[in-house]
């Protein structure tokens, strides 16, 4: 196997390089962290990828970016990849442990937390405990580990930038401000491709409807918690940690255009927004480059042209997984993990033609009434809650009819 290129390989007055390990790099994420990457190469050099399933994805990004390692998630992988790079490739690892070295390799600086699902919280912290700064698009590794993660942050005296367009909003929308004069943060949601449908409608939607967001393009996963609205249960659990509000002074807003990302409404009335054109690069660029701004080639915002901007309050009977994720976020310990676990289990098991749409709310509902809420002092005991989460709810839809 050939040695990987070392640090020493990249000629001088570079400087001002940020060196970035991106897990997640073949999702719809990492694909368009690799765009501003592309766009600035002056500024970023990528030096670990990660990647699941889609391997010519991740052999043509190696190529094509040269970082000094990267890993799949299988040894099969691993070695069907060696064999596609020849002998001029950089280190190809696999499993948990791949992922690990990636995250925590001695070259990045910052990571970009990408991988969907609790598949990214091991990785994720991992980078925190070796003091790299994250770009965070995984809100589940906050959702099922908020305050351990976030006590690593504080300890480690890393930076954590939020990618979530919403966070970033309200990230931005904070700036120059006083903490203590926030009321409430109100995040916004498209309201997904099925807003306006009833729910005797909602009980014959297939994937295909659900994955058709009017708005993003994203990953599968994403764009079933979108349609459900469980993305932005998540949404207010990952805000709950990362501006350190509670989840009361969390407020969701039904934006179906998109172009206001979030908002914080301040103690005198104030209220302070951040609009953009329904983009990831924009929050994904200025996480990267924060405190400054990266030029990108998007389409300007055309107020004028949309005429109108509306805003309405979510429907919880219609989406019960927002007040689902805010009952686990008040109860706490271990139930956002149970919520999120049991929310991965039951969109796969939609994808996959197992149950319909509006079992996936049902079938987290009976998994969270099962479970025996514990505090969680370690990591292990939320790898422990995510795989008690799994297992119970594959049960209930193995026993429903
Ligand atoms: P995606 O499904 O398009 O990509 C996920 C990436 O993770 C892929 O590279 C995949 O190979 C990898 N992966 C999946 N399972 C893995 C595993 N078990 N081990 C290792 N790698 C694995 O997802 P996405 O839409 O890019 O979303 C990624 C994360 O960003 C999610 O947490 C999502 O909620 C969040 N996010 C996405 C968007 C968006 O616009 N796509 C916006 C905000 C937040
Ligand atoms: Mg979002």
């Amino acid at each position: 196997m050939n040695a990987p290129r070392s640090r020493t390989s990249f000629s001088p007055g570079e400087a001002l390089l940020k060196n970035l390990c991106i897990l997640g790099s073949t999702g719809s994420i990492g694909v368009s962290t690799l765009d501003v990457v592309a766009a600035h190469p002056d500024r970023y050099r990528v030096v670990a990828l990660t990647g699941g399933g889609n391997l010519s994805r991740l052999e043509e990004q190696i190529r094509r970016f040269r970082p000094l390692v990267a890993a799949v998630v299988s040894a099969e992988d691993a070695r069907r990849l060696r064999e596609a790079l020849g002998p001029d490739r950089p280190e190809i690892l696999s499993g948990i442990e791949g992922l690990i070295a990636c995250a925590t390799c001695v070259e990045a600086e910052m990571v970009v937390s990408a991988i969907v699902g609790a598949a990214g919280l091991v990785p994720t912290m991992a980078a925190i405990e070796a003091g790299k700064d994250v770009a965070l698009a995984n809100k589940e590794v906050l959702v099922t580990a908020g305050p351990l993660v976030m006590e690593a942050v504080r300890r480690r005296g890393v930076h954590l930038y939020p990618v979530d367009s919403e966070h970033s909003a309200v990230f931005q929308s904070l700036e120059g401000h006083r903490r203590n004069d926030v009321r409430r943060l109100i995040l916004t949601a498209s309201g997904g491709p099925f807003c306006h449908r009833s729910l005797s409608e909602l009980k014959s939607v297939t994937p295909a409807d659900a994955l058709a967001h009017p708005n993003w393009s994203m990953g599968r996963k994403i764009s079933i918690d979108s349609a459900t609205m469980m993305n932005k249960g998540l949404e207010v659990i990952e805000a709950r940690w990362l501006f350190d509000i509670p989840g009361e002074r969390i407020s969701v807003h039904i934006h179906p255009q998109s172009i206001v990302h979030s908002m914080v409404e301040y103690v005198d009335g104030s209220v302070i927004a951040q609009l953009g054109i329904p983009d990831m690069k924009t929050p994904i660029a200025y996480a990267l480059s924060y405190p400054e701004r990266l030029t990108l080639n998007l389409p300007p915002l055309d107020l004028c042209a949309l005429g109108s901007l509306t805003f309405e309050q979510p429907d919880f009977a219609r989406f019960p997984c927002l007040s689902l994720a805010y009952e686990a976020l008040r109860e706490g310990g271990s139930a956002p993990a149970v919520l999120n676990a049991a929310n991965e289990v039951a969109v796969a098991a939609f994808l996959s033609g197992e149950i319909p749409f509006i079992h996936i709310p049902a079938v987290i509902r009976a998994t969270l009434e099962t479970h025996r809420n514990g505090p969680l002092q370690h990591i292990d005991e939320v790898l422990r809650a995510d795989r008690w989460g799994r297992a119970a709810a594959r049960r209930i839809i193995d026993s429903t009819p």
